[in-house]
């Protein structure tokens, strides 16, 4: 029969690498923790039309890369390609507003898009992300910004970039809009198809662009620094000063646009040196207008979302302790029943343990010990069972004591 491979743009984690990623989650947890942020799990699958408000229907992830089915109802289903979208659905349906503060969130999970496959990009992929709700202060901006970088210099990740921009808001975004349309259609055929059908819808897209010549475009076109209003304005100096109090280094990058519709004013993102062409660590920003798209209040919003396959390619030198197993054998098969009972008093008491089932003799089951890096081999035969206590060997230095049952516990707290 054909042998049955995982599909394309996924992958399947064991040991060693899932060490990695249990590093990662706990240091999320923990880290996360430490500013009041709490873990919020929504479904891997979401109506579609939540993604085509709150992403925005036309942008790249909505209009090319998302695993959307219909269901035996014929209700249409995305497999989430992002997360905020889903925590702002969850926040709204389940009135949290009213019941929970502050809202801090974070979360990580697979999301799922249908994106070209390389080393770094994938199909179902995981993020990891915050999300604050109900906070418009600019300090919160930078906290959030601080959070985002300070975890990866926690993870010894130190060589990253941090840009910056404002994207304005609807008070001032679409004016600014108008100029840059007028800009690019000025280019006329010097920019791409795509970019060309950009321009009457989000031409802020264009930005996104990687064809060298709408690069080179972009370059000439106004940015929207130049148009912030007043309240933009004030709002971003504040973000800037605060993150130098925080000693953060940030450099502005006015052409820095994020994909998705609904961002307003503070926009970042984090890149790595090391990681070649997908060298984008996380992405975030402000997006004051997206609870009220998803039908909520007038709620502010700001987050970031961070590849967490990109994240464990910096964590390669990463060494997750390995266990020191304790391996319990057995003489002959009649003491097997002793061994799974001394296996079941040691797991009690914290200790990972292996007992091997196969009935083999005590030569295999040294092999087999060795095979799993035991730290000691626990040897129950005709002796120790009537003696009441067990022989452990220590598999390095292959020393071995007689050590009586009751006083096990005790020995392996001292020698363990
Ligand atoms: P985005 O949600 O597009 O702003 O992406 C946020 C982060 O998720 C990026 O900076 C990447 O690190 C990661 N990411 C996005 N798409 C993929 C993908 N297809 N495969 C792996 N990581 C991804």
């Amino acid at each position: 029969m054909n042998e049955i491979k995982a599909p394309k743009g996924t992958h399947d984690v064991f040991p060693p690498e899932i060490g990695k990623w249990q590093h990662l989650e706990n240091a999320i947890r923990s880290y996360y923790g430490r500013f009041l942020y709490q873990e919020i799990r929504t479904p891997l699958f979401e109506h579609s039309e939540l993604f085509s408000r709150g992403i925005g229907g036309e942008t790249e992830v909505v209009q090319k890369e998302m695993y959307t089915f219909s269901d035996k109802s014929d209700r249409s289903l995305t497999l989430r390609p992002e997360n905020t979208a889903a925590v702002v659905r969850a926040v709204i349906e389940n009135n949290l507003i009213e019941t929970m503060a502050p809202l801090r969130f974070y979360y990580f999970g697979p999301m799922f898009r249908y994106d070209k496959p390389q080393k770094g990009r994938y199909r179902q992929f995981h993020q990891y992300g915050i999300e604050v709700l109900g906070d418009d202060s600019p300090q919160v901006d930078a906290e959030v910004i601080f959070a985002a970088v300070d975890f990866l210099r926690e993870l010894g990740i130190a060589q990253v970039q941090l840009e910056l921009n404002s994207v304005g808001c609807p008070s001032c975004r679409p004016a600014y809009l108008e100029v840059l349309r007028q800009a690019a259609r000025a280019e006329g055929e010097r920019l791409c198809a795509d970019c060309r059908r950009k321009i009457d819808g989000n031409p802020l897209r264009i930005f996104d662009c990687k064809q060298h010549a709408c690069g080179e475009a972009a370059r000439r076109f106004p940015v929207i620094g130049d148009h912030l209003c007043a309240e933009c304005g004030e709002h971003f100096a504040a973000v800037r000063a605060t993150l130098s109090w925080m000693n953060v280094p940030f450099e502005l990058n006015p052409r820095l646009v994020r994909g998705l519709d609904y961002y307003t004013k503070t926009a970042f993102e984090v890149t790595s040196g090391q990681l070649g062409a997908q060298n984008a660590l996380l992405g975030g920003g402000r997006y004051n207008s997206l609870v009220r798209e998803l039908g909520g209040p007038d709620l502010a919003g700001i987050g970031f979302a961070a590849g967490m396959e990109r994240i464990i390619l910096h964590l390669e030198h990463l060494e997750p302790p390995a266990p020191r197993p304790l391996f319990v054998a057995y003489g002959e098969s009649q003491w097997l029943a002793h061994a799974v009972q001394l296996a079941q008093v040691l797991r009690k008491e914290g200790y990972p343990v292996y007992v091997d089932y196969q009935g083999r003799n005590l030569k295999k089951q040294f092999k087999k010990a060795d095979r799993i890096a035991a730290a000691f081999t626990l040897v129950l035969a005709a002796d120790e069972v009537e003696s009441g206590s067990v022989s452990v060997k220590n598999m390095a230095s292959q020393q071995q004591s007689k050590i009586h049952l009751k006083d096990l516990n005790e020995w392996l707290k001292k020698n363990y």
